[in-house]
């Protein structure tokens, strides 16, 4: 009897390990068949870095890179504001596409007001459409982390990335660099192979003082000092030689005035029940169903701005076809600000950006360099869509449908 038990408990034992031996580990499930690249992909994003900036400011980092890799001029997406840019480079998508289509909207399925200060809103999956970057590494077996970048701390697809951070505008920039290499240093199983990280400036200097004040000019100098401190710390590690940098921007800055501006309250009466989302210059509108016509006419012959909704707004603009964009988008003109109150305006800025993405002044910065991409070379501009097949190429994972075209940025890597 007793050796029957035995032999029974030795068979238990040996199914136990026959089934754990054939089951995959859970990497392995995601894993596609083929090599990810063993290189690295670091990218930052410095808000509201202008594309001249760089150009019209002795900034020797910047010319470092530039020397050293790929420089250009990055064409924001439309609207030209912080969140629908940032998700616009994680994941090759117009906003119209991955359904961030400003940095306030409302949205008609949940009937809630998505804006970027609310907590519950930013960190919930259901707002972020598409497949961000940092997904698709980690449905391919490559770990990423995220020192703050749109929709990083939500769960997209059931993901994050391996390593994230709650947003906290106030954390130090050097810490957060140093964060970043600290993640570089980890074992190689834990070590990301993607990192996206973000700082707030000149974004909040362009606003409070203006694109073109002295105060940006030592914003920009500070910024070129932390870039060539964070480029120093990762000279020191073994895997330098590995890594891809990518520091670029979500928009540029216009400066505006206190002179140049349309009170919306001038021409649309109360009774109409318009609701309008978003910020200066630009604002989703939602008018109640017979008053659609009156707000289209009145504003349709306003000086210094304009006012789409699907009919009539530019193929180019790819804006109008989510329905959390509402009736309509009024945009104001290059300079001109839009305002919203019965009060007298107090702007107490200097600049703004959300204009349409043809205005220049809305571009932003490209520099890359590492391995994979060729020295000394300058790409014409570009939209920032691209962004995202990039990186794909860089680490040798396989892209999910997007707006991007790999053609038009592929000259920009070694063969
Ligand atoms: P904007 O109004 O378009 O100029 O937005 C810029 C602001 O967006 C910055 O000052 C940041 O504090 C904020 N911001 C940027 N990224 C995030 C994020 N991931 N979570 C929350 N706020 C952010
Ligand atoms: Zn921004
Ligand atoms: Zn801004």
């Amino acid at each position: 009897m007793k050796l029957f038990l035995n032999f029974i408990i030795l068979l238990i034992i040996g199914l136990v390990l026959l089934s754990s031996s054939c089951k995959e580990p859970y990497e392995d499930v995601f894993e596609v068949p083929g090599d990810n690249s063993k290189e690295y992909v670091v990218m930052l994003s410095l808000d509201g870095f202008k594309y001249n900036y760089s150009k019209d400011n002795t900034l020797e980092a910047f010319d470092e890179i530039k020397s050293r890799g790929v420089s250009s001029r990055l064409q924001p997406s439309f609207p030209t504001k912080t969140f629908p840019n940032h998700y616009s480079i994680a994941t090759g998508l117009y906003p119209d596409n991955h359904g961030i289509v400003n940095n306030t909207f409302w949205d008609p399925t949940r009937e809630v007001i998505y804006k970027i200060s609310d907590r519950s809103k930013v960190t919930d999956g259901y707002f972020y459409g598409g497949e961000p970057i940092w997904v698709t590494a980690e449905k391919q077996g490559v770990k990423s982390a995220s020192y703050f970048w749109v929709g990083s701390e939500a769960e997209i697809d059931g993901i994050q990335p391996s390593i994230w951070k709650v947003y906290d505008h106030d954390f130090p920039y050097y810490q957060r660099a140093d964060s970043v290499i600290a993640w570089l240093k980890l074992p190689e199983s834990k070590r990301p192979h993607l990192i996206t990280w973000y700082v707030d400036q000149p974004d909040s200097y362009g606003h409070k003082y203006g694109p073109n004040s002295n105060e940006i000019k030592d914003k920009l100098q500070e910024l070129d000092q932390l870039l060539a401190y964070f480029i120093a710390e990762a000279k020191k590690l073994d895997i330098y030689k590995d890594i891809n940098f990518i520091i670029t921007a979500d928009h540029g800055m216009g400066e505006i005035s206190d002179t140049k501006y349309v009170n919306l309250k001038d021409y649309i009466k109360s009774e109409w029940g318009v609701h309008l989302n978003g910020g200066n210059p630009v604002y989703n509108v939602w008018a109640e169903g017979s008053f659609k016509d009156s707000v289209a006419n009145v504003l349709a012959n306003v000086a210094n701005i304009n006012i789409y909704d699907k009919n009539n707004i530019p193929e180019r603009l790819h804006y109008m076809n989510n329905d959390r964009c509402g009736d309509f988008v009024i945009v104001a003109d290059s300079g001109w600000t839009l305002w919203n109150s019965s009060s007298a305006p107090s702007f107490g800025t200097a600049g703004t950006h959300g204009y349409d993405n043809n205005f220049t002044e809305m571009d932003a910065i490209f520099y890359a360099y590492g391995p994979s991409f060729k020295s000394a070379y300058i790409h014409p501009k570009f939209k920032n869509v691209e962004i995202y097949n990039l990186i794909c190429n860089i680490l040798d994972l396989k892209p999910v449908a997007n707006d991007g075209d790999f053609n038009n940025v592929k000259d920009m890597l070694e063969e």
